[in-house]
């Protein structure tokens, strides 16, 4: 399980690789834009979130399934990191952001990890 705010986690390690190989160039973690973007695309006006599932709440995904002890105190940390993951993608498409999110669960099938980065990048 990574931290939140984790930087070079294995799945965007993972992503970045196979967006590289695809012939993609991107910067890492703008600190000048809304949530410092894992990953950011400045030629595609484009942005992608790497996001671990239980962190940030990967919705019906087994992986986030979420403590039975300290209910409350999860409930509070992890509402919270929905929320602000929210807030940032407003945010960032206010400023004209396309983003992307890829959950830590979709990485392992490449093929299909390809298709959803190639179909968002519009390729
Ligand atoms: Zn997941």
């Amino acid at each position: 399980m990574s931290r939140v705010g984790g930087k070079n986690t294995k799945p965007e390690i993972a992503v970045r690789s196979l967006l590289h190989s695809l012939g993609y160039r991107f910067r890492l973690h703008r600190k000048d834009l809304p949530g410092k973007p894992d990953i950011t695309l400045p030629k595609y006006k484009k942005v992608i979130f790497v996001h671990g599932c239980f962190w940030h709440g990967h919705e019906d995904c087994p992986r986030s399934k979420r403590p039975s002890t300290n209910e409350e105190f999860w409930r509070e940390k992890l509402d919270k990191n929905i929320e602000r993951d929210k807030e940032t993608v407003t945010a960032l498409k206010k400023l004209g952001w396309d983003v992307l999110t890829v959950w830590a669960c979709e990485v392992k099938d490449t093929n299909k990890l390809k298709t959803k980065l190639l179909s968002f990048l519009g390729r």
